[in-house]
């Protein structure tokens, strides 16, 4: 059974007048345990999403609702702020000459003293961070210090948690880590997330709902694995994937029949077989990834990416066959 914790009704906000600049129109449902992510480019109103979601903004028309009763915006409420959610953005708001567990602690009440060490002490122990437990924040490296955060932010058990950018200052291994955090607090918490990120993989390997983002409108939503089999724009395709758009003259030299204007390919599309024939590719360049390498091919002047799963195999000049397993046409 599903129960809707969060819907937005014909939600628009712009900034600015005379032009536009916000959300226009945006209809949402969130059920309670979703894993929402949010993806679009720069400036496609993401963060403004979340703040209307939050009562940090309020919306000028439309209506945010809460389990059903209207969300009160900023101008209704003397904080800001909704009392069941969280929010977590880039700066992690700690005291930094303080220690971890009392960044962490200080948010509970001292009713019940054990019970607070107790939770926590759960808490740095669901994100690996007991050993840190006596270190002020000022000798932690960012990434602990993102843990640390996350564990302020669900110490409350927010029913919801917002997530801002949340990976911008990680590198790669730390990215992973805090990736696997959240997934963790999604399935062992059951809490609501809704993640904002500039990095479609995040998504991609988190949400079980995704909603795509452009010039303030949510153009579509749906299944990560849906949406990036079946995107229904291109700029879905392109912000998710490595993908390849052609226009129907070119589509149409590569053998490939549309009546529409373009098509689109992502590059696992692309199927590469040895040996010559009439649809004989040159390997233009190389491209090497670590445990595969994308091939820029080119045949009468157009273009396409492979991947190769076999990195070395190929060189520049080489011929190689190809054989396109699907594309879509826009
Ligand atoms: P995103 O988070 O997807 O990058 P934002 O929600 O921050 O996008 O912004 C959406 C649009 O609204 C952008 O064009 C941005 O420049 C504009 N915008 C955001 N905040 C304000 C503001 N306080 N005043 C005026 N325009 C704003
Ligand atoms: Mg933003």
């Amino acid at each position: 059974m599903s129960t809707i914790l969060i819907s937005l009704e014909n939600v628009s906000l712009n900034y600015i007048e005379n032009s536009f600049a916000g959300l226009s129109e945006i209809n949402l449902s969130i059920e309670k345990g979703d894993f929402i992510s949010v993806v679009g480019e720069s400036g496609s109103g993401k963060s403004t999403l979340l703040k209307i979601i939050y009562g940090l903004l309020a919306p000028d028309s439309g209506e945010v609702l809460f389990k059903g009763r209207h969300l009160e915006g900023p101008h209704e409420k003397l904080i800001p702020g909704h009392d069941s959610m969280k929010m977590l953005s880039q700066d992690f708001n700690l005291n930094i000459y303080a220690r971890v567990y009392e960044n962490i602690e200080s948010l509970l009440s001292n009713e019940d003293l054990k019970g607070k060490k107790q939770k926590a002490a759960d808490m740095m122990a669901l994100l690996r961070i007991e050993h840190l437990a006596n270190k002020k924040i000022v000798e932690l490296s960012g990434g602990e210090q993102q843990r640390v955060a996350l564990a302020r932010a669900i110490i409350t058990e927010p029913e919801v948690l917002l997530l801002d950018e949340p990976f911008s200052q990680l590198d790669a291994l730390l990215k992973a880590q805090f990736r696997t955090d959240l997934k963790n607090l999604s399935d062992q918490l059951g809490i609501t997330i809704i993640l904002v990120s500039h990095d479609p993989l995040d998504g991609l390997t988190l949400a079980n709902k995704m909603i795509i983002l452009k010039e303030g409108k949510l153009i579509e939503s749906g299944s990560p694995e849906y949406i990036y089999a079946n995107p229904s724009h291109i700029y879905t395709a392109k912000l998710l994937g490595n993908a390849f758009v052609l226009s129907a003259a070119e589509a149409k030299v590569l053998g490939m029949k549309t009546k529409m204007n373009s098509v689109m390919i992502y590059p696992e599309w692309v199927q590469l077989k040895s040996g010559w024939s009439s649809k004989t590719y040159v390997v233009k360049e190389i491209f090497f990834k670590g445990f595969y390498e994308d091939l820029l091919l080119e045949r009468n002047g157009i273009e396409l990416i492979a991947i190769n799963m076999k990195p070395g195999s190929y060189k520049k000049g080489d011929r190689v066959q190809v054989i396109l397993n699907n594309y879509l046409e826009f």
